[in-house]
This record gives C-alpha cells, structure tokens and sequence, in this order.
C-alpha cells in the first residue's frame, strides 16, 4: 500500500539552495515513501545508500566468507568419517572443482577495489557453494544426501541473514540455489520424492528467510535515511552556528569585530597580561567632525567613510593577536598586547597617517581637507587594584585631549596631562 509522504520541515529562510540538499529532499518526500515495495531508493540516493552498507559490514561480511569457506574445507573430515573408502569422487568435487573458484572469489571478495560489488561477490561465492555440495550429494549413497543437502541449506541461509543481505540479493541466492538443485539433482534422482521433500522444505526455510530479509533491509533504509536526516540538519545547525557567531562578533557595517568582541577581547588579553606581568595598550580612535562630513554628503555617504576607515585601519594593524573593533558609532578601539605606550603610540601615528592617505574629501573640516581621525594611546601592566576599564577611560580621556587640542593628532595617556595641557601634534 503506499502511503503519503510524511512531512518534512520547510525551508528555512536561511537555507542554502544547495542541490544535493535538494535532491536528497525531493527523494526522501517522493521516491522511496511512494515506492517502499520497490525496497530501492531513487536516484543517486540508492547509490548512496550502498556505499553506506558497505562502509558498515564489509569487515563482517569478509570474516564471514572465511569461516564458511573455513567450514567448507573441514566438512572434508566429515565426508572421511561417513564415507570410509567412497570419499574419492566427494573429495574431487569439495576441493578439485570446489577450491580454486572458492580461493578465486575469497580473494575478490578481500579486494578494496571491489567494496561496491561486495553483494554481488557473496551471492556468486553462495552459488558456487551451492553447486558444489549439490554435486557431491548427487554422487554419495541415498542415505548420506540428506546431510549434505540439510548442510548447503544451512550455508544458504546463515549466508543470506547472517551476512545481512539486502533483499534483492537475497532472492537470488534462494532462485540459483533452488534452479542448481533441480538441474543438479532431479534429472538423476534415483528417488525423486525424497529429493522432492528437501526442495520443499528449503523452499519453506528460504522463503522463512526473505521474509526476514525483506523486513532487515527496509529496517536498514531506514535507519539510513534517518541517519541522513540527522546529517543534515547537523549541516544546518552548523551553518546556523556560525551565521550566529558573525552576527555576534562581527560588525554588519564594517565586516571588523564589534563591541561584544572587543569587550571580550580586551578581558582576555587584560588577564593574560597580568598573569604574565607585561603591558597592555590601546587605542581609541574618533572620526574628527564626522556630523559635519554627514551634513555635507548624506549618511549613506557617511556609512561608506566610516566602512573605508574601519578597512585602513583594519589593514594597518596586522600583528597576530591585535584587535581592530568598531566601539560604536564613528569610533574604533585597538586592542595591543604586549605593547608599551610608545610602541603604541608609534602604530597610532600610522593609523592616523594611513587615515588621511584614504584622501576622502571633507570640505567641512577645519582640521583637514581630508577626513581625518584623532587617537587616544593608553598602556598599563594590570595590577590587582586595576580593572580593563581602566585602560579604556584612560584611552578615553587621551582621546578627549587630542580633540581639545584640535583634532587630527594622537595623544598619549599620562596622568599629568589628565589636565589636558598637551598634545603630540602630527602632520595636519
Ligand atoms: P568630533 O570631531 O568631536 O568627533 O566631531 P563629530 O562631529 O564626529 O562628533 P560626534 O562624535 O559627537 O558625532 C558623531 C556623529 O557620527 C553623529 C552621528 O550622526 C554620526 N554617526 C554615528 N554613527 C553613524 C553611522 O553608523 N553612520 C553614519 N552615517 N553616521 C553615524
Ligand atoms: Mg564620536
Ligand atoms: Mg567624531
């Protein structure tokens, strides 16, 4: 009976558009709900779907072709035990005939290269088992065929469920097995109701077997597709994780690191450099009459300054470990390690010098034709009386200096400028 497809989610927003995404979609929804008597899935998933088996029981199904071969030769002992004196012609046909086709396939079933026809190897090897023992049941007395017949058919079967078939394969192992034994067996049948009665019975117990067979394998496409669908909400719940953690670490506008980021960057580095006793420096940077430049170009305009301040200075500071943030509006903060105030205040003078290299026009600044920006420099070794605040109130208060005194320059945090008496000018 086929039932309706059960309902998968709707796309998320989100959502890539990703092809194999979508073709795994449209097979899980149509194909294999609407075909499921079919037990095969469509497409490319099929595919799919045995790759899968055979990265799960290769290893068993190649330790099993050892130990049925393993059985197959020591059942020789028996046929010794049962036989006496007639062993001869059973003895031909188990290792003339049956050997080199059984080491043929024992080592193409060992063979990598053939791990996608593993299946089809099984069924071949149950085949040639099937024709062997077959032929030595036709040639020893009456009353030994039946042990042989009732061994194959133990073979056949631990074969098909042991070796978890998938039920297709499994159907025909049981066919071959049934058309040997009638080609084999039956022309040459002295007594035909007897062989009769153990074709029916292997019929009974083979088709007992495809049963569960039939149910193994459905259970098996199952568990894959339930298994796939995990994977790839995995996908999803991955992708979704990192849009999550861009979102909230980096700045929409200007793609640098935002506010969040610098907060939790400067704790880290704060506690780093007082575990190991070295400096911590900053800068704090302000885009110089930005109002005006917004007044004179229109805010669209103004955000794309503010993008092309944030990429210089993004580039300028490259040393592993600093950090570029936009502190909020047309400011930046710089987070620099292990730097004393002088080297900071050295890569301030870049900063500030690649800014008016950017050469965007701001008619409306009495500081520069350019726009430019002014930087605060502070820099301390963490001590217990001292917070990460700290840094970034002194950053500030330099900040608010160099702007008293103009603008378009750098200043140095110490504490007796608190009073805001000087500045270190650089080029106007
Ligand atoms: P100062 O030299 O003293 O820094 O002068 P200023 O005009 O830059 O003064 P202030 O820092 O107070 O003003 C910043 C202006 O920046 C105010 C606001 O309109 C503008 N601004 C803040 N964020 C954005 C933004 O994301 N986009 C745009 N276009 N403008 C912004
Ligand atoms: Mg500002
Ligand atoms: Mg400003």
């Amino acid at each position: 009976m086929n039932k309706a497809p059960p309902q998968l989610p709707n796309r998320s927003a989100g959502e890539t558009q990703d092809s194999k995404v979508a073709l795994i979609r449209s097979e899980l929804d149509g194909h294999f709900y609407l075909n499921r008597m079919r037990l095969r899935f469509a497409g490319a998933l099929e595919g799919r779907y045995r790759r899968y088996c055979g990265l799960r029981d290769r290893r068993y199904i190649r330790q099993l072709v050892n130990i049925l071969i393993a059985l197959y030769c020591l059942y020789g002992i028996f046929d010794w035990v049962m036989l006496g004196v007639l062993v001869e012609p059973v003895y031909k046909i188990r290792y003339a005939m049956g050997m080199p086709g059984l080491i043929a396939i024992w080592i193409l079933v060992h063979s990598r290269k053939l791990d996608a026809h593993l299946d089809k190897l099984v069924v071949l090897g149950l085949f040639w088992l099937s024709v062997t023992t077959l032929t030595m049941a036709r040639v020893v007395p009456d009353e030994h065929k039946g042990l042989y017949l009732i061994s194959e058919l133990a073979i056949i079967m631990a074969g098909i469920t042991i070796g978890k078939m998938r039920f297709w394969p499994a159907l025909g192992s049981a066919l071959l097995f049934v058309i040997s034994y009638v080609l084999i067996l039956m022309p040459f049948g002295r007594s035909n109701s007897f062989l009769l009665y153990y074709l029916f019975l292997s019929c009974g117990a083979l088709g007992l077997c495809l049963l569960a067979q039939y149910s193994t394998d459905r259970s098996s496409r199952r568990e894959f597709l339930q298994k796939l669908l995990i994977h790839r909400k995995n996908q999803q719940l991955k992708k979704l994780n990192s849009r999550l953690r861009d979102l909230a670490e980096v700045d929409a506008l200007t793609s640098i690191s935002n506010r969040r980021s610098f907060d939790q960057v400067l704790d880290e580095e704060w506690r780093r450099a007082r575990r190991r006793g070295y400096n911590l420096a900053m800068l704090m940077c302000d885009i110089d009459f930005f109002k005006s430049y917004n007044d004179s170009f229109g805010h669209q305009q103004g955000d794309l300054c503010i993008k092309q301040v944030a990429q210089c200075m993004q580039q300028v500071v490259r040393r592993p470990g600093d950090l570029v943030a936009r502190y909020g509006g047309e400011e930046f903060a710089v987070v620099l390690p292990a730097l004393d105030v002088e080297e900071a205040a050295n890569i301030a003078r870049v900063v500030c010098q690649s800014v008016r290299d950017l050469r965007l026009p701001h008619p409306m600044s009495p500081a520069n034709e350019y726009v430019t920006i002014s930087v605060g420099v502070a820099a301390m070794v963490p001590t217990g009386g001292h917070v990460a605040g700290d840094l970034v109130g002194r950053a500030d208060e330099a900040l608010y200096l160099a702007k008293k005194a103009g603008r378009n320059r750098i200043q140095v945090y110490r504490p007796e400028l608190s009073d805001g008496s000087a500045s270190d000018r650089i080029g106007a």
